[in-house]
């Protein structure tokens, strides 16, 4: 089973070297950035994912890291050395690519011991090195099978051994599960781990599979746009969002805008454009002024529903059920509250019988599990 958040959080410590870093890079293609003033330190040991929607700029990111690419602007050192003047082959990395990018011809054995062969390493160290990947990927059985005779996830553990032979310091990972069916791709993130963890070696993923991110990073940058939106450990950019585009982006939730009508020690009262009065968790190291315009997210999840009035002195509003989705283990309601403001929530399926479109209810949260956020991208009234 895949291992959750939670029990994936490991604390790399902060005075652990840094493995990668890029200082204000920038990359152009056609006078376009699609890398776009870039800070990332990633330390040593970390599984550091890079998350974001197609176009944003990962894989421009991993294929500077690789050299596969050249900056337009800015540094990047591995291990404290800058890279300007290194070039792929000499770099202390190696990249898994979605692909898998096998050798057709040659079998298991003779893949994962291709680039060994190149570096006229002896028989003697390359047999033990490809014998310990293979053990570490468990394809032992399968070293003399072609790769046209392999299943998506064999070839990604050949793959995966192929890259971890050469014993590089950072393994870099562009989708390396995006081609796998998602029975075998929740298999091999727990295996990803697992060596992941075993080895101690860093691993920079770039994914666009927020649960992946999520449930394998010690910590997740979610790009957009050629930027970096956060920087955070899965629950810091889960339950934390530092702007409304990470808020989105990562799970679901429910977005309103407003304005500040009250600033408090570690809260803030907004009052939304359609007459909602909402207390919601003050974002940290942000200056807040009176009046100012501000987002607020409340996760689906964190939202409770009743059919009878809850005594609550705030964050409580009544409206209507205008959609319930059965989902299993879960109920989707759509509630329209009576300012015509849309609430989306997610309950678990406790409810006995669901009660019927129309029906009035009431809908409220808690003051912490709502953020007041700064102000980008779609948001309700
Ligand atoms: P995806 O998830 O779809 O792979 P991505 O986040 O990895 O997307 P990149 O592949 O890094 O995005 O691309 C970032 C931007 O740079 C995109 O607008 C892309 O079209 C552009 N781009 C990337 N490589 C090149 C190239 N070689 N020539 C021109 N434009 C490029």
């Amino acid at each position: 089973m895949a291992q959750t958040a939670m029990q994936n959080q490991r604390s790399i410590p902060n005075f652990q070297p840094l493995d990668v870093e890029l200082r204000n890079v920038f990359k152009f293609f056609n006078q376009e950035p699609a890398v776009h003033g870039v800070d990332l330190d990633v330390k040593q040991g970390e599984f550091f994912s890079i998350l974001g929607p197609s176009g944003c700029g990962k894989t421009t990111i991993l294929r500077l890291i690789a050299g596969f690419e050249r900056l337009d602007a800015g540094k990047l050192l591995i291990q404290g050395q800058s890279m300007t003047d290194v070039p792929a082959y000499k770099r202390p990395i190696n990249t898994v690519f979605q692909s898998y990018a096998l050798f057709n011809h040659l079998n298991v054995w003779d893949n994962i011991a291709f680039g060994l062969r190149l570096q006229k390493l002896s028989k003697l160290e390359v047999d033990g090195r490809v014998g310990d990947a293979l053990k570490l990927v468990k394809m032992d059985s399968l070293r003399s099978r072609f790769p046209s005779h392999l299943s998506g996830g064999q070839q990604q553990r050949v793959a995966l051994a192929r890259a971890l032979v050469n014993r590089p310091a950072v393994l870099l990972l562009d989708e390396p599960l995006g081609a796998l069916d998602l029975k075998l791709r929740k298999e091999m993130q727990c295996e990803l781990s697992n060596i992941q963890k075993n080895l101690g070696v860093t691993f920079i993923m770039v994914t666009h599979d927020q649960q992946e991110a999520l449930s394998l990073s010690d910590r997740i940058a979610v790009m957009n746009q050629g930027k970096i939106e956060q920087v955070g450990t899965p629950s810091e950019i889960y339950e934390r969002p530092q702007t409304s585009f990470v808020a989105d982006f990562i799970g679901d939730t429910n977005l309103f805008s407003g304005e500040l009508t009250t600033i408090d020690i570690g809260y803030v009262k907004v009052l939304t454009k359609s007459g909602l009065s909402i207390i919601a968790v003050r974002p940290e190291d942000t200056p807040l002024e009176l009046l100012q315009v501000v987002n607020l997210s409340v996760r689906p999840e964190k939202i409770q529903i009743s059919l009878y009035q809850p005594n609550l002195p705030h964050n409580c509003f009544e409206g209507r059920l205008i959609n319930v989705m059965y989902l299993g283990t879960h109920v989707n309601y759509l509630v329209e509250l009576t300012n015509g403001i849309s609430v989306n929530i997610l309950q678990p399926n406790t409810f006995g019988s669901l009660p019927d479109r129309n029906t009035p209810i009431y809908v409220w949260w808690s003051e912490n599990d709502c953020l007041a956020i700064s102000q980008t991208s779609r948001v309700n009234q």
